[in-house]
């Protein structure tokens, strides 16, 4: 690339730093041009807890819309047409790169572009294990000075169904493993009600360090770490995908609806069905609520018998 447009670019990347947007990302040739949805913080102080008056999914406008689900399992109204359309596989941004070093014009120091450095081609069939060496020791976000352990995610790398959660707490970053506090007991007696092996199944979360004091993720965490996530569902392709949580629900389907109003329904994502349901946290601060999660459950169960 020409010497001129090189500093043009990073006079633009300088300019849109200064305004405090960063995290650019190179698409791959030929991709959409769609960003993944993005989450903010709820702000909440205890991000497993989404109250049952919890209005939205999302405070900050998500850059994707959610297409009405393709088929609902309930008779609840369809997802209203300004939800956000799901991302396709290729409109996700590709593995985070560094980010790239700027100079503003004039400056005397070589000024890099982001087209000096180009990450390695990724292999079309990656495998997770492929996947969790380039995540490596992880410091592309603040998350990982308070982190014990990465918790990448675990189960069958062929499941049907793959569970999202929001972040590893206290056990799961003392374990490396994903639900196996309180929130993951929940989860498998779920599962064991449902008759689902939790080694059948795969669980990850939003994002793979555990945010200080289980505050929720926030925008620029979410970013640089769900491109791990979306490839992870790229190489396990399972049948469905089961968002426990709203911060879940953001970072998929980019959704603002509530998640007491679209939990149990099924969207689409890139081709892969989407179920939200409440995440188990919810349900150990609110156990009424237990039969939605159960109901939820039955309705994967279902789901993986009959399609
Ligand atoms: N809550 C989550 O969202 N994820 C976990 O892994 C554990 C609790």
């Amino acid at each position: 690339m020409d010497e001129r447009i090189q500093k043009e670019v990073a006079a633009w990347l300088a300019f849109y730093r200064e305004l405090g947007i960063d995290g650019f990302y190179r698409r791959p040739p030929g991709s959409a041009s769609v960003l993944p949805p993005a989450v903010n913080a709820r702000g909440e102080g205890d991000d497993r807890a989404e109250i049952a008056s919890e209005p939205a999914l999302a405070t900050q406008q998500p850059r994707a819309q959610v297409s009405p689900p393709l088929q609902t399992m309930n008779p609840e109204p369809p997802i209203p047409s300004r939800a956000a359309r799901i991302p396709t596989p290729e409109s996700r941004a590709p593995s985070p790169e560094p980010r790239p070093s700027v100079a503003l014009p004039g400056a005397s120091s070589r000024v890099m572009s982001l087209f000096d450095a180009p990450s390695p081609p990724r292999p079309e069939h990656e495998t997770l294990e492929e996947i969790r060496a380039d995540l490596g020791d992880c410091h592309r976000c603040k998350l990982a000075g308070g982190r014990k352990t990465i918790v990448f995610g675990e189960g069958n790398p062929h499941a049907g169904v793959m569970f999202i959660g929001e972040g590893p707490g206290a056990d799961e970053d003392e374990q490396g493993r994903p639900f196996v506090g309180r929130a993951g007991q929940l989860l498998n007696r779920m599962l064991q009600l449902v008759g689902i092996k939790r080694e059948d199944v795969y669980i990850a979360n939003v994002v793979k360090c555990r945010p200080p004091g289980n505050r929720a993720p926030e925008r620029d965490e979410v970013e640089a770490c769900s491109p791990f996530l979306y490839r992870q569902i790229e190489t396990i392709k399972p049948r469905l995908i089961c968002c426990l949580g709203a911060p879940a629900v953001k970072t998929i389907l980019g959704a603002k609806e509530g998640i007491l109003k679209i939990r149990g329904q099924l969207f689409d994502y890139g081709g892969t069905k989407v179920m939200p349901t409440v995440h188990p946290a919810y349900v150990l601060r609110n156990p009424r609520d237990e039969k939605l999660l159960r109901e939820d459950f039955e309705k994967i169960c279902d789901f993986l018998k009959t399609r």
